[in-house]
């Protein structure tokens, strides 16, 4: 886009982490500093924090290290397209289904619309964080949709695991947790005919340096820099070993269906054995988790035995 290149620019250059004065990069970039100026809020606007000294200059919060598209192009053989600046990276790819190959990436610095399930807001500031989407062309249809979504979120906590990160866990259905809090969410959606193959998108944001200051999220989160203990993060690297988990997972998925993946969830099952409710509309209903079912079902323990939830619809949350 554009009308973004010249904030684009100027966070290259700020992304050093140094301070840079209104007057060098007025210079740099051909215009006047309250342009320049102008430009900065923008910035800020996207969630980077951007400091002013008097005197100094403009200065990063924390540097921050840009994706590279032909970085990661280079160590995977999906294509791979990054727009610095989108609405959504799902929307993109659902925007694009025709044109488009099965395994195509899509990743971005700033979502302006980021989503999460049913309409709600994911929130996506600047360079933080990881948004990420595959699409992928599932030839068994809609039926096999649903274990599908589940062995993403096995997948990317085992490039985790792989990487040295222990302790991340899944929620059911797919999202990433990290001692009760959100690490990352995943949005898988569909477009289909009954009989004919399934067109999945399925997207990721998973946040990696994003600060307390993020106060719009309404529940309890964490970022991967806390995981690890530091806030250095090779997103590139990163972006690299999900594209490479994921194509992997959804091939075997594609041969062998749910066979070791409902093992595999379960040991990374963040609620197995705890009290949880689910929340479907206006109805909850309260037990202990057993993890999940061959169906990709969670399955609860109540005074009424042991039964299979599945669905869209329902979220999952720690019970009292
Ligand atoms: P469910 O259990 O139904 O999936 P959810 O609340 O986890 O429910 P999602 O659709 O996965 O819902 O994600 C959207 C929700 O995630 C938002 O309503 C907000 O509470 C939270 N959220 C938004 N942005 C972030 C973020 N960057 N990190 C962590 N959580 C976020």
């Amino acid at each position: 886009m554009k009308e973004h290149s010249v904030k684009l620019a100027l966070l290259k250059t700020l992304s050093d982490g140094t301070f840079h004065s209104g007057e060098s990069l007025g210079e740099q970039l051909g215009m006047s500093r309250a342009a320049i100026s102008k430009h900065i809020q923008g910035i800020q606007e996207w969630g980077v924090d951007v400091f002013r000294v008097q005197g100094k200059g403009y200065q990063l919060a924390q540097p921050l290290m840009m994706l590279e598209e032909a970085a990661i192009q280079s160590q995977v053989s999906n294509p791979v397209e990054l727009h610095p600046i989108i609405g959504s990276t799902n929307q993109h790819l659902i925007d694009n289904l025709d044109n488009i190959a099965s395994g195509t990436v899509c990743l971005a610095e700033y979502q302006a619309s980021g989503r999460g399930r049913r309409g709600r807001q994911w929130i996506s500031p600047f360079g933080s964080n990881l948004y990420f989407s595959m699409y992928w062309r599932l030839e068994a249809g809609m039926a096999a949709a649903m274990g599908l979504s589940l062995v993403v979120g096995v997948a990317v906590v085992e490039a985790l695991e792989n990487m040295g990160f222990d302790g991340v866990k899944l929620k059911w259905p797919n999202d990433l947790y990290y001692q009760d809090r959100k690490l990352a969410g995943i949005l898988v959606e569909m477009s289909g005919q009954a009989g004919g193959a399934a067109h999945l998108v399925i997207g990721m944001g998973m946040n990696l340096i994003m600060q307390d200051r993020e106060s719009a999220i309404d529940q309890p989160w964490v970022s991967l820099a806390e995981v690890i203990g530091q806030d250095r993060i090779d997103r590139n690297q990163l972006a690299i070993a999900f594209i490479q988990a994921l194509d992997k997972a959804l091939r075997e998925y594609e041969l062998h269906g749910m066979q070791d993946f409902v093992e595999r969830w379960n040991r990374l099952d963040n609620f197995i054995g705890r009290k949880v409710k689910l929340i479907m509309g206006n109805n909850e209903v309260s037990g202990i988790e057993r993890g999940i079912d061959a169906h990709g079902g969670v399955l609860l323990e109540t005074g009424q035995g042991l039964k299979s939830y599945v669905g869209g619809e329902i979220s999952l949350r720690k019970g009292e």
